[in-house]
């Protein structure tokens, strides 16, 4: 066991003209979509990964094997190491608190994390700065869940305050017998440490996101608010800008999100996931500190892509253009299908398109898993659709 009280001695790169090194913590598909531009710009990256097979490890020179829960090996991960970064959210505060007191820049740190890591902490947190929120409360049992009903209106959502994703630990609530069937069940299931948070059901008519990258020195830049198309909890689409997104709407999006990364402290990416109302209201969803699915567009939309962005606060270098290349840049995931044999697809896609873009994460074909994205990106945005969506299925399968 390390001493918690050393001190392990940062080196200042600036200062002796060696390259950064940025040690990233998770070894998914983000991780490996940082790569990219961490070789173009002569950043050494490290990663702590829990598999060699994994997305990222697959391609990293620098891979440690170990858990991001266990408090040694991240800290004989992160010696060395100028600043600390995540491919996840999923590290334990306690950890991060440890490396921040052993003098590793942690980025972003332990206090602004939590909020994306804990929706009941992120939901009280806003609520206090004045940002938009549905009704919301900590229910610890099912009569609470009901008295909740009751003054909202049913339904209801019920959500784990941590460790969900994709849809899986939220639940749309109907009636005072459908909580009294499940809401047992879910209190039963809660993972360590999280809380069953009750929300008002909002009738919203689409989501946005709001992506924003903020340095340590404070320089921040905000993307084109992009729609973000789901289905069954899973991103399937992003179409940037968010068609007929008002210019004041997009500005007071894109302000609303520079306002939370400036209050919360948030260094490199955040992505502020909106549900937006027929009336054109928006309240806010979830947080997320990190390169987010929804900002995979800039890669080839953007003048400068949300992984380089996310970097360049990481090691507090100034941050790039976030404006679009294109009109219109639609993005589709590719969710593992029946095609196994994703590269011999490309044939098709390719030949189809010249002007496709393709990212693979090196993954496993396994139904509904994200192993890539596409991007397409032009002036015509029924045509950008369209081939987003023709090669996106052609590489699941769905047509051939
Ligand atoms: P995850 O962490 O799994 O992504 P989210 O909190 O983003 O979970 O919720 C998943 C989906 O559930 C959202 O994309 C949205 O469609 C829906 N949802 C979440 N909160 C609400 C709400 N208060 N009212 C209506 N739908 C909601």
């Amino acid at each position: 066991m390390t001493d918690p009280q050393e001190k392990i001695e940062q080196p200042d790169p600036l200062a002796s003209g060696r390259p950064f090194v940025v040690g990233i913590i998770g070894g998914g598909q983000l991780a490996r979509m940082m790569y990219a531009p961490s070789i173009a710009m002569g950043i050494t990256v490290r990663l702590l990964a829990t598999a060699p097979d994994e997305s990222a490890a697959q391609i990293v020179h620098d891979v440690v094997i170990g858990a991001h829960t266990d408090l040694d090996a991240v800290r004989e991960f992160a010696a060395g190491c100028d600043a600390i970064t995540f491919d996840h959210e999923h590290v334990p505060t306690a950890i991060l608190e440890q490396l921040e007191a052993d003098g590793v820049a942690v980025r972003p740190g332990p206090a602004a994390l939590v909020h994306a890591q804990d929706k009941a902490v992120m939901r009280e947190r806003l609520s206090a700065l004045g940002a938009p929120c549905p009704a919301h409360r900590v229910v610890d049992d099912l009569e609470a869940m009901i008295n909740f009903g009751a003054e909202q209106g049913w339904p209801v959502i019920g959500k784990s305050s941590r460790g969900g994703y994709d849809g899986k630990g939220v639940w749309k609530i109907d009636s005072v017998e459908h909580a009294a069937e499940l809401v047992p069940k879910i209190i039963d299931g809660l993972p360590e440490g999280a809380v069953l948070l009750a929300e008002e059901f909002v009738d919203f008519t689409r989501e946005l996101s709001a992506l924003v990258v903020r340095s340590p020195s404070g320089q921040a830049v905000a993307y084109p608010i992009s729609e973000s198309i789901q289905r069954d909890g899973v991103c399937v689409e992003t179409i940037t800008p968010a068609p007929g997104l008002s210019a004041d709407s997009a500005v007071a999006a894109q302000q609303l999100a520079l306002g939370l990364a400036h209050e919360l402290g948030v260094v490199g990416v955040l992505a502020v996931e909106l549900m937006e109302r027929a009336d054109g209201t928006v309240v806010v969803n979830e947080l997320a500190m990190r390169p987010h699915n929804t900002g995979h567009w800039t890669i080839d939309g953007a003048h400068t892509s949300q992984f380089e962005n996310h970097l360049r606060a990481v090691v507090d270098l100034p941050l790039g253009d976030p404006t679009p290349r294109a009109k219109w840049t639609v993005m589709s995931n590719v969710l593992g299908g029946t095609v196994a044999d994703l590269p011999s697809a490309l044939l098709h896609s390719f030949a189809r398109d010249r002007r496709l873009r393709v990212e693979f994460y090196g993954k496993q074909v396994r139904p509904g898993r994200k192993v890539g994205h596409v991007n397409a990106f032009g002036d015509d945005l029924e045509l950008v659709r369209r081939r987003a969506h023709h090669a996106a299925d052609y590489l699941m399968g769905r047509i051939s």
